[in-house]
Formats: structure tokens, C-alpha cells, sequence
């Protein structure tokens, strides 16, 4: 197996010990930035993953994890975050290499937040509980929250150890074990994740890795008996594999899918603020985001001063060395991902909207799936690129005329993951935020996170919520209703 950096995991972690696959079979991981493989790792199958949900069954079920009191569960998720927090630097520069987003994001902006949702959900760990209720009759009615048991966590590749916080950081505070699956594109920061629980002193089998392929790994994990609940954040596609395998077991499934998210200007906004909300908003993170505001609806009033400044903004993000302190613009994640948003753009030329600036591939040292930011105006909302998901840096700006037209531009859409809108009326901002099909909408700003806030979507973008503490109760505890004769 070539592992040209020792510091690098990249076995199968059951048990807190590593292990290879019992196939000895093994996928590389390239960097998208230098094309270069930077490991080759172990490839779980069905028989990997057998034995990591057998693993994580026999340690939720084992006396010592069952009587653990949430407070300790607080204490092990809290020394988990400190380190993450001690080994950011080392999780930040995996996240680049693997993902190819630049430094900033993967140092500043996601560590953060992932040491963030482990420091939130720790605070949860013991406070999970139930009520007691007013029955009729002479009893003693309570409920439990009890843990769900084990559950599957799959993630994909775009925020490789951010979205995996958010799914096991709550699973753990509520008591489960976890079996957690990385996209095959960007498996290193999750296995590092195993071995710092460990680290931090959760026992094992609480919580496994299983690097592997979707149709593989992913699958297996999918339809075991044994596992009790999923969690999935990926594409609408895959989505639809995942519940319909997971039905077969009657196993519950949460399901958090793509966004072709509005980000909708009014000629009232304070349009600095909005043109540059408009630019991160599908810049950020190379547009290989869920939440991208891939579609920029943009009152008719303010359209060309818009499409001008998003312009302006586009061209200064030149692509760069991910590692670099300076570079916003990092390389796609993939040839194929290079590839498909080309596709769109493409598409996009072919179908007559206007190409104001990018629509090119890029390299850095000759090397790299970049693409440039790309910007299409005056784009109809039946093209392709105001319609499919790109999941890269393109974005289509739409004309409205008024409230009315700019509610149904927004809507029209089978998605409904997130959307923006930028106003200085209050009344119309709250009025507009009612009428939005999504799952969270952001007022005069763009792409704001935090660990206590619910995220999720609605329609093709998947339902049930990642984060915040109603959302977790939901999804990894369940209810078990107790009566006791008083008499
Ligand atoms: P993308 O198309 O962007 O790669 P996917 O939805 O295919 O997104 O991938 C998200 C995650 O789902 C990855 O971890 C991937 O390996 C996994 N996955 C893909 N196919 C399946 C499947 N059939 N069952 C379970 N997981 C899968």
C-alpha cells in the first residue's frame, strides 16, 4: 500500500485499532490540486462493514456504555473538541489535499465550526430527557429518550469532517454508537476523527470509520440489519438508493440532499452588501456547496449594476495553490466534478444565456481540476443552469420585476434546501421569508452557520435537520413511554 506520508491513516478503523480490508483490496486518494495520489486506502466492503456495525453494536449494548452517565458522555465529546482544536492544523491541511478547498476555508472557517458542533453537542450529552405527563387513572406516567442504537453516518465530499460533526457529534452526545462512512473522494480527515475519539477516551467501537466506495461501503452499511438509523447528507440521487434500501428494514433515514437556492436582490438592498453576499454565496467553497446561491434573481431596476459588480467580484477570485494563505478559489474536487460543471457551462452557452466572465478550466503549475468563477446573466428559469445543480463556481442571474414574480422565480425550483434575500424593508423580508420553500433563509446575509441552528431542506433537498438541539433529540433518540400503577 503506498502511504508516501506516515502521519496519513488510511486503514479501516473498528474497535480503535486499524485494520485493512478483509479483502485486501485498497482505493487511492488523489489531490485535486497536483493531481498526485496522496494515499492509497484500505476499501471497506460488505464484510468491513459487517464487522464495524458488529463492533459498534456490541459496544452500545456493553454495561459500561449504557450506564455512562451523560456527563461523561459531555466530558469525552468536550475533550474531543480540544483535539480537533490541538489538531487543526494537521485536519485542515488533510482537508486541502483531499478536497482541494483552499486553506482558509478548511483551517479558519471549518475547524472552527467543527470543533464548535463537538463543544455545542457536548453540552447537550446531559441533558437528554424526557417528561413525565398527566395520565388518567392512579398512575405514574414518564417518558425516556433513550439512544436509537447504532447509527450509519454517510457524508459525502464537499465538507468531508464538517458534515460528519454535525451527524456524529449529536449521535454520540445522545448516547448511540456510530458507524461512520466518508465519501471515497475525501476519507483522510474522518479517519483521523476515529483515532482522536479514541484518543479523547471513547471506548471501543463506539465509534468506527469505514473508508470505502457508495455502491460498497456505503451500501452495506445502508442495509444491515443491525444498524438503526441513517443519516445521510449527498446528492438527490443517491438519496433515493439510500431510502429506498433502507426501507427494507424499516430502517429511519434522514436525509439531507442538493439546493439550487435563490439569492434574491431587491432594488431597495444595500447593494455592496448584497453583491457581496451574492459572490461568496456561490463562490464560497468552490460552489460544491448545498447551499450555493447558485441562482442570483436580481430586481430588474438594479440587474446590470448587479451583474457588473458580481462580474468585478468573479475576476478577482483567481485560482490559486489550495495551501496558499491568500487563495479563495481552490481546485474542484475531482476530474469528473471538473468535467461536469464544464458540462453545464456548456450548456449554458448553448442555450443562449449571456457568458459575462470565467466559463474556462484552469491549472496551477500546469496541474489542477480548477474552474474559473463564472458568471452567466440574463438566464431564463427554464435553461439548464437555472434548473440542475451544478455543485461549482457558476452561477446564473435572473431578472424580476417585482415581489410577486421574484416569490415565484424563487419557488420555481424542485429544490429547497436554503435561499437569500436582500432588503431593507423589514416588512417585506419577513413576508418573503414566510413565502420561501426552504429549509433556512438568510436576511441581508449568506451562508451563516452555527451548531445550534437547524439545517435541512424540503422537496428534492431531503428532509429532517442536521444540528441544533430539537433536531438531534429527533433524530438519535427515541421514546419509550413508562406507567406505573400508583395503587
Ligand atoms: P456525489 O454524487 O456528490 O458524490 P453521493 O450522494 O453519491 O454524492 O455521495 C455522498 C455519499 O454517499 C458518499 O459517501 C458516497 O460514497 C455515498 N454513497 C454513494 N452511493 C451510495 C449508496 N448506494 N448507498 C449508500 N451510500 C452511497
Amino acid at each position: 500500500m503506498t502511504n508516501p506520508d506516515p502521519r496519513i491513516r488510511h486503514q479501516i478503523w473498528i474497535d480503535n485499532a486499524w485494520e485493512d480490508a478483509a479483502d485486501g483490496r485498497t482505493f487511492a486518494t488523489v489531490n485535486p490540486a497536483t493531481e498526485e495520489e496522496i494515499a492509497s486506502v484500505a476499501r471497506a466492503g460488505e464484510a468491513d462493514v459487517d464487522r464495524a456495525v458488529r463492533s459498534a453494536r456490541t459496544a452500545f449494548e456493553s454495561t459500561g456504555w449504557q450506564r455512562l452517565s451523560g456527563r461523561k458522555r459531555a466530558d469525552l465529546l468536550w475533550r474531543l473538541a480540544g483535539l480537533l482544536e490541538e489538531n487543526a492544523d494537521e485536519l485542515a491541511r488533510l482537508e486541502t489535499m483531499d478536497n482541494g478547498k483552499p486553506w482558509f476555508e478548511s483551517r479558519k472557517v471549518d475547524l472552527s465550526m467543527v470543533v464548535g458542533t463537538f463543544r455545542y453537542f457536548a453540552g447537550l450529552a446531559d441533558k437528554v430527557h424526557g417528561e413525565t405527563i398527566p395520565v388518567s387513572g392512579p398512575f405514574l406516567n414518564y417518558t425516556r429518550a433513550e439512544p436509537v442504537g447504532v447509527v450509519g453516518c454517510i457524508v459525502p465530499w464537499n465538507f468531508p469532517l464538517n458534515l460528519a460533526s454535525w451527524k456524529v457529534a449529536p449521535a454520540l452526545a445522545c448516547g448511540n454508537a456510530v458507524v461512520l462512512k466518508p465519501a471515497e473522494q475525501t476519507p483522510l480527515t474522518a479517519l483521523l476523527l476515529g483515532e482522536l475519539a479514541a484518543e479523547a477516551g471513547f471506548p471501543p467501537g463506539i465509534l468506527n470509520v469505514v473508508p470505502g466506495y457508495g455502491d460498497e461501503a456505503g451500501s452495506a452499511l445502508v442495509r444491515h440489519p443491525q444498524v438503526d438509523k441513517i443519516s445521510f447528507t449527498g446528492s438527490p440521487a443517491t438519496g433515493r438508493i439510500v431510502q429506498a434500501e433502507a426501507a427494507r428494514a424499516l430502517t429511519p433515514v434522514t436525509l439531507e440532499l442538493g439546493g439550487k437556492s435563490p439569492n434574491v436582490i431587491f432594488a431597495d438592498a444595500e447593494l455592496k452588501s448584497a453583491i457581496r453576499g451574492a459572490a461568496t454565496g456561490i463562490f464560497y467553497g468552490k460552489g460544491e456547496v448545498c447551499a450555493a446561491g447558485s441562482r442570483v434573481l436580481v430586481e430588474r431596476s438594479v440587474y446590470d449594476q448587479v451583474v457588473e459588480g458580481l462580474a468585478g467580484r468573479a475576476q478577482k477570485m483567481t485560482v490559486g495553490d489550495p495551501m496558499g494563505d491568500g487563495t479563495r478559489l481552490g481546485a474542484l474536487v475531482s476530474r469528473t466534478q471538473q468535467e461536469r460543471v464544464l458540462g453545464y457551462i456548456e450548456a449554458g452557452r448553448k442555450e443562449g444565456a449571456r457568458l459575462v466572465c470565467g466559463g474556462e478550466r484552469q491549472t496551477v503549475d500546469g496541474k489542477g481540476f480548477f474552474v474559473e468563477a463564472t458568471v452567466f446573466a440574463d438566464v431564463e428559469p427554464d435553461m439548464t443552469i437555472a434548473r440542475e445543480e451544478i455543485f461549482g463556481p457558476v452561477v446564473a442571474v435572473i431578472p424580476f420585476e417585482d415581489e410577486a414574480d421574484a416569490l415565484a422565480k424563487a419557488n420555481d425550483t424542485a429544490y429547497g434546501l436554503a435561499a437569500g434575500v436582500w432588503t431593507r424593508d423589514v416588512g417585506r423580508a419577513h413576508r418573503f421569508a414566510a413565502g420561501l420553500r426552504a429549509g433556512t433563509v438568510w436576511v441581508n446575509t449568506y451562508n451563516q452557520y452555527d451548531p445550534a441552528a437547524p439545517f435541512g431542506g424540503v422537496g428534492e433537498s431531503g428532509y429532517g435537520r442536521d444540528l441544533g438541539m430539537t433536531a438531534a433529540l429527533r433524530n438519535y433518540t427515541r421514546t419509550k413511554d413508562v406507567w406505573v400503577a400508583l395503587d
